[in-house]
């Protein structure tokens, strides 16, 4: 301000000193003042510099005008009057637009910064508060932001039904509140919708005593457009990372099982090579044996025994892992169902099964006229033999094997159970994994740990359901429900 008053001192005294009246070219420095004025105070600074840079002057132009009348030089210096009070006041009004606008940029960047990192919707409305309550100049402000169903509030306790915030929150567009209350000052309200994706999703509601200008209400209108973009944004950016972090998440449990599925097959390969090895080498020495030597019919009997039961598991083998071939390439197993009576089959497995071990009593239970099931002979022998193999590997010499089968509905229920080790609750839901064994009976039989997933892949092509009790020290009951032959 001094410099302004001395700068118009300066110049007033150079007209003076000049002495060429009103036509004197230092009346143009005026401007110099006025111009300063305007861009430090803004409009009201350069409208005041200006009216006193022509109160300054007039001294020089009036007389003039008085004692010749409108003479070019007295037109010269009203001239410089108009031009100064133009200049003033329209680079006054430039600056206070600019800022404003400077002001306006500097919140905008203010939210984002103040959104820059994760927070939760909470933390993230009162921090724009903060933000912006210093920049506004309001005597109160409030946010509210919808969160799903509830509202997120940040300065103020909660939206009062029909409130000025609750009606915005409703229709979506700005109101105003002329007289709020407040004694001799009127208080002001103003609340304006936080917009995005053009749906009101909070209000950004401010309070004062005095006026709140048209053109700052606006300016609030443009505030609440940016404040809900900005929130949105920070919404999503927030959903991304969590989705970024869930799926980071179900990779590494994806990869860890791939790794676990790696190690279990490399363990299947020698598990299989030495299963397939087993009976190889049993049909190869045996023939060998009848090949060279001339042994008694009785012995001879006895080694094409055990090379049928050899070669029966061979063929087992080599079978389910033909049906997990398909499995594991997602293709069902091939079947050639007929309409097939249980009992007979359950009795011609077990018969091959008992010429195989004399180990465990088997004990068939099969309810009379049991309904025909629609089966595959072959698929339900290997269903058989797998479950009956089981109990016989997993229960104590001498224990019995009980092979039960009953009508159930439309359908026919075949149980196998023994008194044998169980199955710890925890592998029971691991079971039908291709290649899992249960760890503790591992060193308790051999086996390739493909059984039981064929057993399902084949049971549910059928069209029926395996199911599992087993209580560890007890024994296991696996039951297998297949459907009823339509025509049975
Ligand atoms: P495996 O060739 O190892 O027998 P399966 O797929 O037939 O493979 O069975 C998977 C695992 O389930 C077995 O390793 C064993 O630990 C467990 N299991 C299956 N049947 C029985 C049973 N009757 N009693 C106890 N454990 C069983």
């Amino acid at each position: 301000m001094t410099l302004v008053a001395a700068l118009l001192a300066a110049v007033t005294a150079l007209l003076a000193l000049d002495g060429a009246g009103p036509a004197s070219l230092f009346r143009h420095a005026y401007l110099v003042p006025v111009v300063v004025a305007a861009l430090r105070f803004g409009a009201l600074g350069g409208t005041i510099a200006a009216a006193a840079a022509v109160l300054l002057s007039a001294p020089f132009v009036l007389p003039e005008i008085e004692r010749s009348g409108l003479t070019s030089e007295a037109s010269e210096g009203l001239m410089t009057f108009a031009v100064l009070a133009l200049v003033g006041v329209l680079s006054g009004a430039l600056r206070t637009r600019a800022g404003r606008h400077r002001r306006r940029y500097e919140i905008l960047v203010a939210i984002q910064r103040t959104l820059a990192d994760a927070a939760a919707l909470d933390v993230a409305l009162v921090r724009v508060r903060t933000a912006l309550v210093p920049r506004l100049r309001m005597d109160d402000l409030a946010l509210v932001a919808r969160d799903g169903d509830r509202l997120v509030v940040a300065g103020g306790d909660r939206v009062a039904p029909g409130s000025l915030v609750a009606r915005v929150l409703d229709e979506g567009a700005a109101a105003f509140v002329g007289d709020a209350g407040g004694g001799c000052r009127s208080r002001r309200a103003f609340a304006t919708p936080l917009v995005s994706g053009g749906r009101a999703i909070g209000v950004l509601a401010v309070e004062r005593k005095g006026e709140i200008a048209a053109e700052e209400r606006a300016a609030l209108e443009a505030l609440g457009a940016h404040v809900g973009l900005a929130l949105e944004n920070a919404r999503l950016a927030s959903r991304q990372r969590q989705f970024a972090a869930e799926l980071a998440e179900k990779i590494s449990v994806a990869r860890r099982e791939l790794e676990e599925l790696d190690r279990a097959k490399s363990a299947f390969v020698a598990i299989a090579s030495h299963e397939l090895r087993t009976p190889l080498t049993a049909l190869q020495g045996f023939s060998e044996l009848l090949a060279l030597r001339r042994l008694p019919p009785e012995e001879v009997s006895r080694l094409a025994g055990v090379m049928r039961r050899e070669s029966k598991r061979l063929g087992r083998i080599v079978s389910d892992l033909l049906d997990l071939s398909r499995i594991e390439r997602g293709l069902e197993p091939a079947l050639c169902r007929v309409p097939l009576a249980v009992e007979p089959t359950i009795a011609a497995t077990v018969d091959v099964l008992r010429q195989g071990t004399a180990t465990h009593p088997i004990a068939i239970e099969c309810e009379p006229s049991l309904p025909k099931v629609a089966a595959d002979p072959d698929a339900l022998e290997r269903v058989l033999t797998n479950l009956i193999s089981n109990a016989i590997k997993y229960s104590p010499i001498g224990s019995v094997v009980r092979v039960k089968a009953r009508a159930l509905g439309g359908a026919v229920a075949i149980e196998v159970a023994d008194s044998g080790r169980g199955i710890p609750a925890e592998a029971l839901s691991r079971i039908f994994e291709p290649y899992y064994r249960v760890p503790d009976a591992v060193d308790a039989a051999r086996g390739t740990g493909i059984g039981l997933t064929v057993v399902k892949a084949l049971v549910e092509a059928h069209g029926g359901a395996v199911r599992v009790d087993s209580a560890p020290a007890l024994g296991t009951r696996v039951t297998v429900v297949l459907p009823a032959s339509q025509g049975a």
